[in-house]
């Protein structure tokens, strides 16, 4: 890498070559060993690509049929055919479903049942299968898709709320269980969270936001806790928080453009966690979206809340409304 320039423009046309060649890659061994992420790959590559104006790249008839086949019937979907179901992957399938205009295919009345299933009527927290442990990142995600289908009415906001609240912290931020530190993964699961559920009053925005800002390293990179490096999915998490409090502005866009840009594979496509290493389609996806949010030109703008192109969200009926 370090012969070679580091990109300064936005690499389309490879980026949209490399998420389809993951589509046949099927021989190799990286395909195997990621097999339980597989519903998730779909997820970041139909994203990924919709954003760069592309979304026909991949078959939608196909990606439609493989979602499907991964719903079990408790109504959860799993990582792949065959696997446990998990509530992360049935937001992602979810996802999937409303980018295609596809919710038709599946039966979203047992969804809205899985996902009821995975809250504790005490807590009002979620579990993401009935194994794990309470997490906020699945009371994200059950909100998140809940909201999607319409169906919010399924479950207890109101407990949903008391248990993200009980994981806020002194500095403003919030982490996975009461007490836990403050991550800015969390935060954008718990922003926006209570963005969906038109609780963003909770939140102290300036002290929030001042730690958001702070994640912002010299090479214009931001990372997720303090003393941690930068990556650019945190570039999302934070940047997605940020933008739902109305306070984008507070970071360098300029630095952070190019950090990102930098991150690009020059030859083959993608970007990886930071410049000079391996691309995978996880942070393709996070790279395209933080510049959609920073306003990067021709790419479609992407909704910080739902993490879907902006377009998607408008289209069943879910107007912008969470600014604080
Ligand atoms: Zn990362």
């Amino acid at each position: 890498m370090t012969s070679i320039e580091k990109p300064n423009n936005l690499l389309v046309d490879l980026h949209v070559k490399y998420i389809q060649s993951l589509d046949t890659k099927k021989d190799d061994l990286e395909y195997w060993f990621t097999e339980h992420l597989r519903l998730s790959g779909v997820y970041w590559g139909l994203t990924a690509l919709d954003l760069l104006k592309n979304v026909n790249t991949l078959n939608r008839e196909d990606v439609v049929k493989y979602v499907v086949s991964c719903q079990h019937d408790n109504g959860g979907f799993s990582g792949h055919i065959g696997h446990d179901p998990h509530l992360t992957h049935t937001l992602y399938a979810v996802q999937i479903l409303v980018i295609e205009d596809a919710l038709d295919s599946v039966n979203t009345e047992k969804i809205v049942e899985y996902v009821k299933s995975r809250q504790d009527p005490q807590t009002g927290a979620f579990t993401g299968d009935e194994w794990e442990e309470i997490d906020t990142r699945f009371s994200y995600c059950a909100i998140s898709c809940l909201s999607l289908l319409k169906r919010l009415d399924a479950i207890d906001v109101k407990k949903a709320i008391e248990f993200i609240m009980l994981c806020k912290n002194f500095d403003g931020g919030f982490g996975n269980t009461p007490g836990a530190e403050s991550h800015a993964g969390q935060i954008f699961c718990c922003v926006g969270a209570l963005a969906i559920v038109n609780s963003l009053h909770l939140i102290d925005a300036d002290l929030l936001s001042w730690w958001l800002c702070e994640r912002q390293l010299k090479n214009g990179g931001l990372n997720g806790r303090p003393e941690k490096l930068e990556d650019i999915c945190y570039s999302w998490w934070v940047l997605s928080a940020l933008s739902i409090l109305g306070r984008l502005h507070w970071i360098n866009k300029e630095k952070l453009i190019e950090f990102i840009l930098a991150a690009q594979d020059p030859e083959s496509g993608g970007f990886a966690d930071r410049p000079g290493d391996m691309v995978d389609i996880f942070h393709t996806l996070f790279g395209i979206a933080g510049l959609s949010l920073l306003g990067y030109p021709d790419l479609k703008s992407v909704d910080p809340v739902y993490c879907l192109p902006k377009y998607v969200v408008q289209r069943i009926g879910l107007a912008e409304k969470y600014h604080i």
